[in-house]
């Protein structure tokens, strides 16, 4: 159960604008270029793997508010945590914590 639950939101769309309202230590594009240069590769190459930054939640002291994943595997993981959030009434007891 997040603050944000009253309004509707999902867990995961609610965790997204809770860090987003906690503020991040850096944004998207300062997080994806410090990757790239650590990597060795620039920006436009870290993109064109199909890389990029997606909010993290973490919680961890030293999170930079950003997580660096496979766009595509993302937006799959995230279409299943909608998915099991949409259909959470239909299968009582199946959910952990329905
Ligand atoms: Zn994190």
């Amino acid at each position: 159960m997040t603050p944000l639950s009253f309004l509707g939101f999902n867990e995961a769309h609610a965790a997204t604008v809770m860090a987003y309202f906690r503020g991040r230590a850096m944004t998207k594009e300062e997080f994806e270029r410090g990757y790239a240069e650590r990597g060795g590769i620039s920006l436009e190459q870290l993109h064109a793997w199909g890389r990029g930054a997606v909010p993290c939640d973490c919680g961890a002291p030293e999170c930079a508010g950003w997580q660096m994943v496979n766009l595509e595997d993302y937006a799959e993981h995230m279409r299943l945590i909608e998915w099991i959030a949409a259909t959470r009434d239909h299968f009582p007891g199946q959910h952990p914590s329905a």
